[in-house]
């Protein structure tokens, strides 16, 4: 598997952070794990395959979490580029995509969905059953888990066929049983919206990532949903006072791979 790091941001304008947005790629496809507002320049900005894009998760209804999707498939309806695709997409994700999509479809008859490729629709309960379990590309089993932030906000732990693993919390307040859904990952992309004194119980501080990160075990960490006020601070030695573990402060092109079940830094392309 590789990721890329699109958007280690949130809703706030920011010169180098995008709104949430991660590529992932395995050995059967790709999957965009979020759409924020920048993702669609974002994934051409990083050269990545976009135009045969596989599969799409949305976390939550936030707009720094969906809110490129319905531009991104305005892009893929009329991209010269997408013209003759015909595998299908594939949209998954929390309650609410489909409605968000008829509602911009209405304001301008955009038929979102009608693509020259098929489009596979589909919204994930949050019920947490174990066994809700579903695939998201051959042979990459997928398993939600509800959050607390929003009523519909769903984390993902994605397994492929060789056992390697990520959690995305996407947002996300303190909760115990996330570092429980997130036990022995191999990589945890977990959100870190502020330093400390945060103005929201919706979000987690360093102190509380850093809580989750030993109570989950991952074999590495990646902070990211970082908003200004990050940019004084040196995330990265932080973290290390408060667990020893390995933390990676996230950025807007940051790529990982995994190689023998070790996800590491690779160079900018
Ligand atoms: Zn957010
Ligand atoms: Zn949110």
């Amino acid at each position: 598997m590789k990721l890329v790091v699109l958007g280690s941001g949130t809703s706030v304008p920011h010169p180098q952070r995008a709104a949430a947005g991660f590529w992932l790629e395995t050995e059967t496809g790709s999957l965009l794990l979020d759409c924020g507002a920048d993702t669609a320049h974002r994934m051409a900005a990083e050269n990545l395959d976009w135009p045969n894009l596989d599969a799409i998760w949305i976390s939550h209804l936030h707009l720094d979490h969906c809110g490129g999707l319905a531009p991104f498939l305005f892009g893929t309806k009329h991209a010269p580029l997408t013209q003759t695709r015909r595998k299908p997409l594939t949209i998954l994700g929390c309650q609410g995509i489909s409605k968000l999509l008829r509602a911009i479809d209405d304001a301008n008859d955009y038929d979102l969905c009608d693509q020259p490729f098929p489009v596979e629709l589909r919204e994930i309960s949050t019920d947490n059953s174990p066994e809700a379990d579903f695939e998201i590309l051959p042979d990459l089993r997928a398993r939600s888990f509800s959050t607390r932030h929003t009523n519909e906000s769903l984390a993902i732990r994605l397994t492929d066929r060789a056992g390697a693993s990520v959690v995305y919390s996407s947002d996300t307040a303190y909760d115990e049983s996330l570092a429980a859904f997130a036990r022995g990952v191999d990589l945890l992309i977990l959100e870190c919206s502020f330093w400390r004194n945060k103005p929201t119980a919706k979000h987690l501080e360093l102190a509380e990532a850093m809580r989750l990160a030993p109570l989950a075990e991952p074999r590495k960490v990646i902070l990211t949903h970082l908003y200004p006020e990050w940019d004084a601070i040196d995330l990265e030695s932080k973290a290390k006072e408060l667990w020893p573990g390995e933390t990676i402060a996230a950025y807007d092109g940051l790529r990982l791979e995994i190689q023998n079940r070790t996800w590491v830094q690779k160079r900018e392309r």
